[in-house]
């Protein structure tokens, strides 16, 4: 299956710099019917030990926030945009985000989900230049066909409160943006000539979130009844 694919290649990869002070590649985890993906930045201290991604201290924290927004951990996917991490958790340099793009890339196109969370800048850049994440945090923003909603990283916002109530309220968004993402799909899998008044306002405003009815995707059930694409 390609998501495993992927992740054997970036196991032995050698296309930048940071391999060579990897101990474990992290190609990212999660189900390949992931109806949402979320994309940090890179590995740090305990992930490059476990070859698994978030599971240190922001790890923990995204636990908590996923919970809050009613997602299981085990139905989404959480990757990153460099497998291999940094010294020292330094930024992830220009000529490592373009060698790792690809890998990114092909996760995309196999999961193929209906929500991507950018948590930090670096991954919000990936789809959206030319923004501040203080201006557009939690607002959900069409890139093409995906609904793409920028956030803070766990990280930057586990020790600064102000920053952690922003999260936490944008996270709670996170059913309402499934949502909008799957009425645009469901359209789109039917008549593509016909986008009702009421989705063509939404996403034409480019602040989905203000003009949304009542969240009613939850659990489960409604993901998998959406996967037609
Ligand atoms: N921070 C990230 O950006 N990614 C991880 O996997 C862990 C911490
Ligand atoms: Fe390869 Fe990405 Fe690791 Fe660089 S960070 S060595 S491109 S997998």
């Amino acid at each position: 299956m390609l998501l495993e694919k992927v992740a054997r290649e970036v196991a032995k990869c050698e296309k930048c710099g940071l391999h060579f002070s990897r101990k474990l590649a992290v190609p990212g985890d999660g189900p390949a019917d992931a109806q949402v993906m979320f994309i940090g930045e890179g590995p740090g201290f305990y992930e490059n030990e476990q070859g698994k991604p978030f599971v240190g201290p922001a790890g923990h924290f995204l636990d908590e926030l996923l919970l809050k927004a009613g997602l299981k951990r085990e139905k989404v996917f959480i990757g990153n945009v460099v497998k291999c991490r940094p010294p020292g958790n330094r930024d992830p340099q220009p000529d490592e985000l373009a060698a790792c793009k690809p890998y990114l890339e092909a996760q995309m196109a196999a999961i193929n989900p209906q929500v991507i969370v950018t948590l930090g800048r670096f991954s919000m850049g990936y789809f959206i230049s030319n923004e501040k994440i203080s201006a557009i945090h939690g607002r959900p923003i069409w890139v093409g066909n995906r609904l793409v909603v920028p956030m803070y990283h766990p990280a930057a916002a586990l020790h600064q409160p102000a920053l952690r109530d922003s999260i936490l309220a944008d996270f709670a968004g996170l059913p309402r943006f499934l949502e909008l993402a799957r009425s645009k799909g469901a359209t789109q899998a039917g008549e593509p000539a016909a986008l009702p008044s009421e989705i063509k306002s939404e996403s034409g405003s480019g602040q989905g979130q203000t003009n949304l009815t009542e969240p009613i995707v939850q659990g489960e059930e409604s993901p998998q009844q959406l996967s037609l694409f």
